[in-house]
Parts: structure tokens; sequence; C-alpha cells
């Protein structure tokens, strides 16, 4: 009976990351699916209602404006006017505060969200102040691969 040979590979060379890091750029992700990171830049692309136009950030079944059953993608305007804020000094632990919780209407969409590169306080924080959308890493995994949130910053 004639044994068997096994032929040992010679073991590949593994990538470190720190090599990966080198040879390209990491990956980004976005935090929320409505958060596109573009090659001209990111922009947030909202679920419009092809009947009524009324805009939403989630999935929806139907449009809770007008019970129409189909939308299409729409960009979102990246700049805008602050219309609502809390300044929050209170929160889960691990996040910062003060921070600011913000409403902007960009071109007649609603978006909640943070107001990031502004002191927290009222001095520095105004109802109509303009803002422009702005993109931070608030994270990255083993691989290096980064996660991509959003706010608004003073424009
Ligand atoms: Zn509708």
């Amino acid at each position: 009976m004639a044994a068997t040979r096994t032929t040992k590979k010679p073991a590949k060379k593994k990538k470190t990351s720190a090599t990966r890091a080198r040879s390209k750029p990491p990956a980004r992700v976005p935090l929320v699916d409505y958060l596109v990171l573009g090659a001209n830049g990111a922009y947030l692309r909202a679920n419009e209602c092809k009947s009524c136009g009324a805009r939403f950030f989630d999935r929806r079944n139907a449009c809770a404006a007008c019970g129409g059953r189909e939308f299409k993608k729409a960009r979102v305007k990246s700049r805008g006017e602050l219309v609502g804020f809390s300044i929050v000094h209170r929160a889960a632990p691990g996040i910062a505060v003060p921070f600011v919780s913000g409403i902007v209407d960009c071109g007649g969409t609603t978006v909640r969200a943070n107001v990031i590169d502004v002191e927290a306080d009222p001095e520095h924080v105004k109802l109509g102040m303009k803002l422009a959308l702005a993109t931070y890493v608030s994270g990255s995994d083993d691989d290096g691969t980064e996660c991509v949130a959003f706010g608004y910053a003073p424009a």
C-alpha cells in the first residue's frame, strides 16, 4: 500500500492592519442607511412619497401623510437652518455632554441631528443659525473600517 504524501504549502504572509492601512484608505460605512457617502461628498437620502411629496428617513409601507404606497429616493439639501434645539447635559455612560440636539430645516425637509463644531451653550447656538451637513468618524473596528456619522455644523 502506497503511503499518501502531503506536501506542506508555504505559509501565506498575513497582512497586518498596518500594511493594509498603508496600501489603501480604510473602508467607510455610514452609521445610518440614509447617509450616503458619495464620491463628491456626503448627503442624506430620504424616501419621498410619490403622491404628496412627504419625506421619511425610515422605510415605510405607507405614507403617514396621505397613505400613498409608492416612494422614490430623494436627495436632501445639505444646507439648512436650525429651527429647534436642546442642549443635552445628561446622557448614557460614554457619551460626552453637553451636546446640542437639533432640528434642522433643510429646504423643507426636517432633519433631527446633533449640531456639531459649536460650543454647546446658549451664547453660541441660536435659532435660525445657518448649518451644513458634516460627517465625522464615530469609531472603527479591528480591521480599521470606519463608521461615519453626521451632524450639522455652522456654515
Ligand atoms: Zn404621501
